[in-house]
């Protein structure tokens, strides 16, 4: 178990509960103590889900072990000494997570399979190449959608085995993590509680979706992320929670287009171009444009420094930097806003992409995911998106701007809720 970590509704522990037949069945989880940048704040919220990962497999008298350290090595030892007949993962498009399979993969000699438990329709299946944008991948993956939008079977129970205990204390002492990013309270981590917020926000909130979810002030959005990138919830799941509720075809609409096909253009953003952590990854018109344009004039140019400290002349962007740090979650329409700002106010593109990796994976609950990459690869570098009018630095690059925002919600209101 790696990206997807729930008991139910995931396909790859279905996958295995099935080849194991009547034999035994266990879930391993390798956890490294440092991982890309990431704070107590985000291991805070995947340990306390993995808690309830190993009360759910409990319940079923399926063992779950935590092992710590280098994944090669533990796994292929642990694969050894239970003398398994056959490992099985689930998929992610990132290269660290396919370099530690590989490494798995060449370390073992049994089979070794991976099931995509993570998008509906598989991101391998959807496409063989990277997609230009939403409009053609969309028809790819609605095509197939009814086929692969089927409800989850039971995982089924395991006869009664030795279930050893995990140290949850030891493992959070062995962190290696920057403890000042900390725990957030709004947000409470694990599958129970993704389940109770995703109800919540069909029952509450989901009809003022498509009118109110650009608007930061509204509490319009579903908050769903965190859950999704840590797999504590299956976005299959949602889709049919969202299908089956009475509500207006405008709703179910707009909420599946975001859930559906711009998470899965993430993934397979992320899987076929191998540099969606780089703006070498941005397609070529953005690049040129990009280069044409590095010399411009700057009015503004801040030091990653004075921008994770929100020390900007625009308290707009403040806030924005200061509901990220707080809350751990910045409002979707501001993180546009919020990285194409960065891009006018750095050096150049590459800076202004490194500046906007780091804060973002360094306090959201949701970096370190495809939609973070693909993200922000699209504020700064027009990936997946085309060229508009040119402009002053940005060149062709999709512009925002305060008197926009100004336009669109409340600014006043935001600012003061985010101050010093
Ligand atoms: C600069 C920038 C950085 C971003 N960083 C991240 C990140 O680190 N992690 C992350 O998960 N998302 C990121 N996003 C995408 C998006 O902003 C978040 O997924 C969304 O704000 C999460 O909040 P929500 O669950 O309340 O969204 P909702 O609006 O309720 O949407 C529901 C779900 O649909 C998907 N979704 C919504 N908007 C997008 C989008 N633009 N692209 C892809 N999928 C989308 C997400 O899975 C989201 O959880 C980033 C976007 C930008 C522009």
């Amino acid at each position: 178990m790696s990206r997807d970590q729930r008991v139910e509704d995931n396909w790859a522990l279905l996958h295995a509960a099935e080849i194991s037949g009547d034999k035994s069945l266990a879930v391993l989880f390798n956890l490294v103590p440092e991982f890309e940048g990431a704070a107590l704040r985000q291991y805070w919220f995947m340990l306390e889900g993995l808690k309830e990962v190993y009360r759910e497999l409990r319940s079923r008298n399926i063992p779950f072990h935590i092992t710590v350290g280098d994944p090669a090595g533990n796994i292929s030892e642990y694969i050894r000494k239970n003398r398994c007949g056959a490992l099985v993962t689930d998929f992610d498009p990132l290269k660290i997570k396919r370099r530690w399979k590989k490494e798995v993969a060449g370390s073992i000699d049994t089979a070794f399979i991976e099931v995509d438990a993570h998008n509906i329709v598989p991101s391998r299946k959807v496409s063989g190449k990277q997609e230009y944008a939403a409009y053609t991948i969309r028809p790819k993956i609605e095509k197939v959608l009814d086929s692969f939008l089927t409800d989850f079977p039971e995982p089924g129970k395991k006869q009664q085995i030795d279930l050893p205990p995990v140290d949850w204390d030891k493992l959070y002492d062995n962190l290696k993590v920057d403890r000042s990013v900390g725990p957030v309270e709004w947000l409470k981590p694990g599958a129970a509680a993704a389940k109770k917020s995703i109800g919540r926000f069909i029952e509450e909130r989901i009809e003022r979706y498509p009118g109110e979810s650009n608007d930061p002030n509204k509490k319009a959005v579903s908050d769903i992320s965190p859950y999704l990138h840590f797999g504590q919830i299956s976005a299959q799941r949602i889709a049919l929670m969202v299908r089956e509720a009475d509500i207006s075809p405008d709703a179910r609409e707009a909420y599946l287009e975001e859930l559906i096909i711009r998470r899965e253009l993430s993934d397979n953003y992320c899987l076929y171009n191998d540099n969606y952590d780089s703006t070498a990854g941005f397609p070529d018109w953005a690049i040129k444009t990009l280069g044409e344009h590095k010399k411009d004039k700057r009015e503004f140019n801040y030091s990653g420094e004075e921008f994770e400290n929100a020390r900007t002349h625009d308290p707009l962007w403040n806030a924005a930097q200061r509901e990220m740090v707080t809350r751990g979650k910045m409002h979707g329409y501001m993180r546009m806003y919020w990285a194409k700002k960065i891009l006018e106010w750095t050096s150049g593109p590459e800076e202004a992409f490194e500046i906007a990796l780091h804060l973002n994976d360094r306090y959201e609950l949701d970096g370190r995911d495809p939609n973070g990459y693909a993200g922000i690869a699209w504020a700064v570098g027009g990936v997946h998106d085309r060229a508009w009018k040119e402009r002053e630095i940005f060149g062709k690059i999709r512009y925002m701007n305060y008197n926009g925002c100004r336009r669109k919600f409340n600014v006043d209101e935001y600012i003061d809720r985010y101050q010093d």
